[in-house]
């Protein structure tokens, strides 16, 4: 039996890009990496986690995006995060209509379960990192540890940590908690 490894499932949006507004960026021309990004993930995979992208896009499902433009976005976040040395698992978006009842759309915890299973994970020493409620949920149903990102938004989850961004969490993780 090979060892469980410990992972950080990354919500996008407000956590590794800007949100425009309330809009998600639609191609790879809309998107602004915040500055810190590949830093803070390039030091999560040197603390021994697998980093995994989780993230909503409806927009697909709704046609205002194509899969191809998806495709592009984040490619383009893989390119900026290895050139500080910053490593992907994998990026997993659910692409359905906001209302369509999948079972992969945050606050359900489908795209978390899936790759915990495929790459090995062990969910309990892992932690879901986002910024809205939705996220801590989808985090708490799939059984991570759980930190909100500070944002404009409200939010009524209750978080095991709250951070002012995805660099301070990634500090966090490695300096001072024991997973
Ligand atoms: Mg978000
Ligand atoms: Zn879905």
């Amino acid at each position: 039996m090979t060892q469980k490894k410990k992972a950080v499932f990354l919500d996008r949006d407000g956590v590794l890009n800007q949100s425009l507004g309330k809009r998600p960026p639609n191609n790879k021309h809309e998107l602004t990496l915040l500055p810190w990004v590949p830093e803070a993930v390039a030091e999560l995979n040197r603390a021994g986690f697998l980093v995994f992208v989780v993230t909503n896009q409806g927009g697909v499902g709704l046609g205002y995006m194509t899969p191809d433009d998806l495709a592009g976005i984040h490619d383009k976040l893989a390119e900026e995060v290895a050139k500080v040395g910053g490593h992907f698992t994998e990026m997993m978006a659910c692409i359905h209509k906001p209302r369509s009842g999948c079972p992969c759309r945050k606050p359900k915890p489908g795209m978390l379960l899936d790759l915990a299973k495929r790459h090995n994970v062990d969910l309990a020493k892992s932690f879901m990192i986002g910024d809205r409620d939705m996220d801590v949920a989808a985090g708490k149903a799939a059984g991570t540890k759980t930190i909100l990102i500070e944002s404009d938004e409200k939010t009524t989850e209750v978080p095991d940590y709250i951070c002012p961004d995805l660099l301070t969490a990634s500090r966090l993780l490695k300096d001072s908690i024991e997973c």
